[in-house]
């Protein structure tokens, strides 16, 4: 029997402002094949291409730029209405700030989706870890660590009811958070060629759609 069922095909979107969208384009494509699932993954900028996702992905870039993009584009207002309607979205780093309730030295007016229960602080790894990987412990992916990769990152420095931690560093540090049907990751999955990030997204969307 054929299990694919093509009515039943979920649809993503990577916002496509600025940033690495391609390589989540990817690397979400590889990880449906894997887990059996169909999706038509699509790169968006465009208030009207929103309108039938399953889901959506706010990738890694400067959060300056694609807050500004997003304005300027007009997907600001309705990307929050989603998010109002429980439409699970993930945001990578500079995603991840764009999703925050708060940020602690965001620029001044910087625009923000500001939906998720968190305060973040940008950049938040000083000049001497900027950029650097590691392996995280993330109970929700199984045993095995996740090889993670800061590029510039955040840091998740207060969660507030209802949002639960993910993974945190060494020191306790907070950088992966899920509320709802909200995922936040301080680091850039879709670089480290482990796709489990991908397909825990991939299983939140799928149980939205049911
Ligand atoms: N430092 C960037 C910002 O503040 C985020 C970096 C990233 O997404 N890799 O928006």
């Amino acid at each position: 029997m054929n299990s694919k069922n093509y009515n039943s095909k979920l649809r993503i979107g990577v916002l496509a402002l600025q940033g690495d969208f391609e390589a989540h384009l990817k690397a979400l494509q590889k990880a449906a094949d894997q887990l059996g699932i169909e999706i038509e993954a699509k790169a968006i900028k465009l208030p009207a291409q929103i309108d039938d996702l399953d889901g959506i992905i706010i990738p890694g870039g400067e959060s300056t730029t694609i807050g500004k993009l997003m304005v300027l584009f007009g997907l600001q207002e309705p990307l929050q209405q989603k998010i109002r309607e429980g439409l699970p979205i993930w945001g990578t780093c500079a995603g991840l700030i764009l999703l925050a309730k708060e940020t602690d030295n965001a620029m001044e007016g910087q625009p923000l989706l500001a939906s998720m229960n968190i305060r973040v602080r940008r950049n938040a790894f000083g000049s001497q870890r900027e950029s650097f990987e590691t392996d995280l412990s993330v109970p929700v992916l199984g045993e095995a660590p996740f090889h993670a990769f800061f590029i510039r990152g955040p840091a998740v420095e207060a969660v507030g009811p209802g949002v639960e931690t993910l993974a945190t560093l060494d020191d306790g540090t907070i950088v992966a958070v899920r509320e709802g049907t909200l995922l936040g990751t301080a680091f850039h999955p879709e670089v480290s060629g482990d796709p489990r990030f991908h397909h825990y997204f991939l299983r939140i969307v799928q149980s939205v759609k049911g």
